[in-house]
């Protein structure tokens, strides 16, 4: 067993070159898929789908053993494909991780998985700055807004909040309940603030900090981080820089230190891959400061960082250390995930989000369908927000794709809500050469339109 768990945490996705990390991977997988047993909760409430099998050719690279314990690509139930904008498709190393014995959450060997994840995420960021802080805990992306309200601001004090779709009037909302006043700056649904708006903006009031959606979900708006960042630093250098990266961390790029960032907040279910149920911080050096020279206390426990400041840089320092009790089972989700994405260069990852994105993008388009963001630089890389048809709402569509293996979310800008769907392309449905999940959505897209009634241009 304690083989088992050792070579659990450095199990990653088989890369398509050799090297000695992933023989020892396959020793993971083989003592996993043994002790392995899914539950098939989906098996009885669904319609029967089942995947195309992926011929043992593609398979080279897994076990013999593997190949007997599943028919098909993954050693989960048969289960439609998960397309939203998170949570997504786990790998299967990601969800066995889960099924660790339990084990002292101050014992040596969990503080060294929380302590290595915690680095991992320094690499993920791509900063090396050892003021930079990062935070895990449990708690979805929301528990990152609090942080940030809770934390970088004070009672009374003005933040300016980029806003892309719903998660910026949720991000302001967050604020409010802190006392902090939040002001928007809105641009036209499918598009985005243009800096020489958010320069006037800056330079109307002084404000503690601007935060802005990388991905913005309900829209699928992309923001460009780097460009916004170097404009907040030149015409209001006491601004921080704070990014909701919930939809955009693990598929789009983010250069913690060259750009200037000061926090970023995510969460584990979307590009990441793993489980929903921690929140992420990144933090420099220069936001703890500031949270540091705060005049008043954080108006809130869990989130304060008076807390978890001191346990978080003992984590990483392998010291054992308690304020609450963290999900064991979820850091080692988390943990095999982070070594899943760093086991290949960043630049890689990213740029099959993009080719996958340009995909779908073009398909749509041949469709004859719109996007919500309509310039190329506008849009996500990891999720496609598309309008139906005319008089068609998601309805009348989505029960068709879940008929064909496939869920999509519905609309969730309030304003449009009943008028688009979105399709979320993250992670290992991109980033696994043995799964078809975006050709099959595409097929069950442009199929399940034509069967209510769509005729697509030519
Ligand atoms: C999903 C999401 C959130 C909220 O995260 P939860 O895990 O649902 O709490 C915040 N911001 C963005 C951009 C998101 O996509």
């Amino acid at each position: 067993m304690a083989a088992a768990r050792l070579a659990g945490t450095f199990v990653i996705t088989p890369p398509r070159s050799s090297s000695s990390l992933f023989r020892r991977s396959l020793v993971a997988r083989h003592l996993h898929s043994q002790s392995f047993s899914p539950v098939p909760i989906e098996r009885n409430s669904l319609p029967q789908l089942h995947r195309k099998p992926i011929a043992n050719v593609h398979r080279h690279h897994r076990t013999p053993q593997r190949l007997h314990s599943t028919k098909n690509m993954s050693a989960q139930a048969d289960h439609p494909a998960l397309l939203i904008p998170g949570p997504i498709e786990f790998d299967d190393a990601v969800l066995q991780s889960m099924s660790h014995y339990s084990e002292s959450h101050v014992g040596a060997p969990f503080v060294n998985t929380f302590g290595e994840t915690l680095g991992m995420l320094r690499k993920l960021f791509q900063t090396t700055d050892a003021a930079s802080q990062p935070f895990v805990l449990s708690g979805s992306g929301t528990l990152g807004w609090d942080q940030v309200a809770a934390n970088l601001t004070e009672p009374g004090d003005e933040v300016l909040v980029l806003h892309t779709g719903y998660f910026a009037d949720s991000f302001a909302d967050c604020f409010e309940a802190y006392g902090v006043k939040a002001t928007q700056l809105k641009a036209p649904i499918g598009d985005r603030p243009q800096l020489d708006e958010i320069e006037k903006a800056l330079k109307e009031k002084d404000y503690k900090l601007i935060t802005v959606t990388h991905t913005d979900t309900s829209t699928g708006v992309l923001s460009e981080i780097e460009s916004l960042s170097k404009l907040v630093h030149k015409v209001s250098p006491n601004t921080l820089v704070v990014v909701d990266g919930v939809c955009s961390v693990g598929c789009e790029e983010i250069r913690f230190d060259d750009w200037s960032i000061d926090c970023v907040l995510t969460a584990t279910q979307k590009a990441i891959g793993a489980p929903a149920g921690l929140s992420i911080v990144m933090a420099s050096g220069r936001a703890i400061e500031r949270f540091q020279s705060r005049k008043t206390p954080p108006a809130a426990y869990f989130a304060s960082w008076k807390n978890w400041l001191p346990i978080m840089k003992n984590y990483e320092a392998k010291k054992p250390s308690y304020f609450a009790t963290p999900s064991p089972q979820l850091i080692h989700a988390l943990h095999t995930a982070l070594t899943q994405i760093l086991s290949r260069p960043l630049s890689e990852r990213f740029q099959l989000h993009r080719e996958a994105s340009d995909k779908v993008k073009k398909a749509v388009t041949e469709l004859g369908l719109k996007q919500l963001a309509s310039k190329r630089e506008n849009q996500a890389n990891g999720m496609t927000a598309i309008y139906l048809p005319e008089g068609m709402a998601p309805p009348d569509v989505l029960p068709s794709l879940l008929k064909k293996g496939v869920i999509f979310a519905g609309g969730l800008h309030k304003e449009i809500a009943t008028k688009y769907i979105r399709f979320g392309h993250m992670g290992v449905s991109i980033t696994d050469p043995n799964r078809d999940d975006v050709d099959r959505a595409l097929k069950a897209l442009k199929d399940g339109l034509a069967e209510v009634g769509y005729k697509a241009p030519n």
